[in-house]
């Protein structure tokens, strides 16, 4: 079993947090340092680390997730105007929470995709 994060209690309802989209599979709530007007976290339920620990098993789940980004982008209403979908993986990928989850960030311009280090 993967060690438990923060998101796990989030998803349990333990903590407070802005939960905008849930059902058995995977849980959706407001990112608590928004990086743009719309900021969400989709999660797996299921506590899988990072993208390294995803298996066959997480297919359809992870399939989920698009479907969830899409169904909370609309209700949103920054579906028509585009939005991005981030997830990071590991020390690289600059993933803070091991508790894998996809961003969606969207309701201004995004611009480049990957920032330089300064
Ligand atoms: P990462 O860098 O791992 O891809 O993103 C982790 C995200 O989780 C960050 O954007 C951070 O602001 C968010 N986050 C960390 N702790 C909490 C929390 O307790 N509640 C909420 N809603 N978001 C959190």
């Amino acid at each position: 079993m993967a060690e438990e994060t923060i998101f796990s209690k989030i998803i349990r309802k333990e903590i407070p947090s802005d939960i905008v989209f849930q059902d058995e599979r995977v849980t959706a709530f407001r990112d608590i340092s928004a990086q743009a007007p719309t900021h969400v976290l989709i999660v797996p339920n299921k506590a899988i680390p990072t993208v390294n620990d995803v298996t066959e098993e997480d297919e359809a789940t992870l399939g989920h997730m698009i479907i969830v980004a899409k169904r909370v982008a609309e209700q949103e209403s920054i579906a028509e105007d585009g939005y991005r979908l981030i997830i990071n993986c590991g020390k690289n990928g600059h993933q803070e929470v091991f508790h894998l989850h996809m961003h969606l960030l969207g309701g201004r311009r995004m611009g480049r995709m990957v920032q330089q280090p300064g």
